[in-house]
């Protein structure tokens, strides 16, 4: 698995494939409006979203970004038109494409909501060579979902993502194993996936800027700084990524739903309504994946960006709504004295399966869980918040964003 394929053979011991979807959202918009097509879209979080999430290739030529303000990007683009989200569409549209991409092969990484890896070592006696399963990947997420892709075909992961972002959109590029380390030779190391400013910065404090320069470094540098990410990092600049395809969801390690206020909110029962808003939705998604937690995070968010807030626990583990409100009241009254706010945050730490957290003095209020159970069914099929507590009809109705864990079926859903 550590050593590197140096000789071609028409058989690859290793071949992975990267799909990455092409300016996803925006392309999902102008396949649903016909009238959106050639034109340059900015998406963002509702009418009254400020930020970019994302914008069409149409829009990327006038030089807009992920991340830019509105008022900004119309000083660059003045007729760019501004879409509001639909996050629903795009899992929708995302789940249908990588339930596609399982007819080629269950070993699937699903990596983002528009990106996934293929483990095809194993395919290549059924569909043929690496290069023809990456026209395969292309043609069939074009036939579930009519959108384009761009595909990356390599020996391992890290450069099969590499390849699939040399030409966008509709992308199609190939680097042999044997090719792999030579032609990453010149390319800055933070061009690679998973190598971002921080670690950027402390291998040019060695004299590391390109793939190439990575040989030079002991792999005992790394390892010592970085663990085993470290070494990986060293075999990954060589074309060598040893990193497999990950097939199994996780646990998550925490979950949390959070949410922006208007600015300057200094009224409690507003604060209150958004605590209990973001409760409600925590509480449904542990009770939708069978999960408890004890501790939580709760916090509100202060102009100096600072949190007010901190991390208290239940009496047990839970995933009753309630109890996880009762506890934030409990935080917030401690940490919060009236100061103006504009952002809540409840986040659960490290939620356990439900199943294995049978307390024998647990004392679970029956009637609750019932009502629960009711609840939930209710909203999973006429629409999340069909049936809520009264103060919630007052909660706010900025849809939600789409998380970066999202996966179809996975516990992360929206943030
Ligand atoms: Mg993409």
């Amino acid at each position: 698995m550590w050593d590197i394929d140096i000789l071609p053979t028409t058989r690859w011991r290793r071949a992975i494939i990267l799909v990455d979807m092409n300016a996803f959202f925006a392309s999902v918009e102008q396949q649903d409006y016909p009238e959106l097509r050639g034109q340059p879209l900015a998406i963002t979080n509702g009418e009254q979203g400020t930020c970019i999430i994302t914008s069409s290739y149409e829009a990327r030529a006038f030089g807009i970004k992920t991340g830019m303000r509105m008022k900004e990007a119309k000083l660059l683009c003045p007729h760019l038109i501004q879409v509001p989200a639909r996050p629903h569409r795009y899992t929708e549209k995302s789940t249908a494409i990588m339930e596609a991409l399982i007819s080629i092969t269950p070993d699937i990484e699903i990596f983002s909501i528009d990106e996934a890896f293929l483990d095809v070592t194993q395919c290549q006696e059924l569909h043929g060579s690496p290069e023809t399963i990456g026209h395969l990947t292309q043609q069939t997420v074009y036939n579930a979902s009519g959108l384009l892709s761009s595909i990356g075909v390599s020996g391992d992961k890290t450069t099969a993502k590499y390849a699939a972002k040399l030409d966008k959109p509709n992308g199609f590029n190939v680097i042999p194993p044997w090719e792999a380390k030579k032609r990453l030779q010149h390319v800055p190391v933070t061009e690679l996936c998973g190598i971002g400013k921080g670690i950027g910065a402390f291998l040019a404090k060695h004299d590391v800027y390109t793939c190439g320069d990575m040989e030079r470094l002991p792999i005992s540098i790394l390892a010592k700084r970085f663990g085993n990410q470290g070494r990986r990092l060293w075999y990954m600049c060589q074309g060598a990524d040893p990193e497999s395809v990950h097939t199994e969801i996780s646990a998550p390690k925490s979950m949390g739903h959070g949410k922006i206020m208007p600015p300057n909110t200094k009224d409690v029962l507003t604060i209150k309504t958004y605590l209990m808003h973001m409760c409600e939705k925590l509480g449904a998604r542990l009770r939708g994946n069978n999960l408890r937690a004890q501790a939580f995070f709760v916090g509100l968010r202060n102009r100096d960006f600072g949190w007010l807030g901190k991390s208290g626990k239940c009496l047990q583990p839970t995933d009753d709504s309630k109890d996880i409100y009762q506890l934030g009241l409990r935080i917030l009254k401690e940490c919060w004295s009236g100061e103006p706010v504009f952002q809540i945050q409840v986040t659960a730490h490290d939620p356990r399966g439900a199943e294995l957290q049978l307390d024998l003095l647990a004392t679970h209020d029956e009637k609750r869980q019932k009502l629960n159970g009711v609840m939930d069914a209710i909203n999973a099929r006429y629409g999340a918040f069909t049936l809520m507590p009264a103060p919630l009809l007052k909660r706010s109705s900025m849809p939600n964003v789409i998380a970066p864990a999202w996966r179809p079926g996975g516990p992360r859903q929206t943030i």
